[in-house]
């Protein structure tokens, strides 16, 4: 479990690495989902990712900032996705979102 604003600062870490802008993120309860993004840099995450484990937040944060710069699942997200998490290629993608705007 981490506290709130070390979970601010993982994803603002990421942001710089992916070159994107977290421009507000915020934490609350989410129905049936981890977290969600608006093409305007809102980030929205559930406060159960503050008890998962170091990769799997990880994989949760980097999913949502990649959609700041791929809107879908394609090919381009899913390069950069494993590339930033050292996964092979092919790896399937979960969604952790649905995506509002
Ligand atoms: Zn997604």
């Amino acid at each position: 479990m981490i506290s709130p604003s070390s979970f601010k600062d993982e994803v603002r870490i990421w942001a710089a690495t992916i070159g994107v802008e977290a421009r507000e993120i915020h934490i609350r309860k989410m129905k049936r989902k981890w977290a969600s993004c608006s093409s305007r840099g809102r980030l929205t995450f559930d406060p159960e990712i503050l008890g998962l484990p170091r990769n799997d937040r990880d994989e949760k944060i980097v999913h949502e900032l990649l959609h700041l710069k791929y809107p879908n699942h394609g090919r381009m997200f899913r390069v950069m996705l494993n590339a930033y998490l050292h996964r092979a290629e092919g790896e399937e993608i979960q969604e952790t979102s649905i995506d509002s705007g």
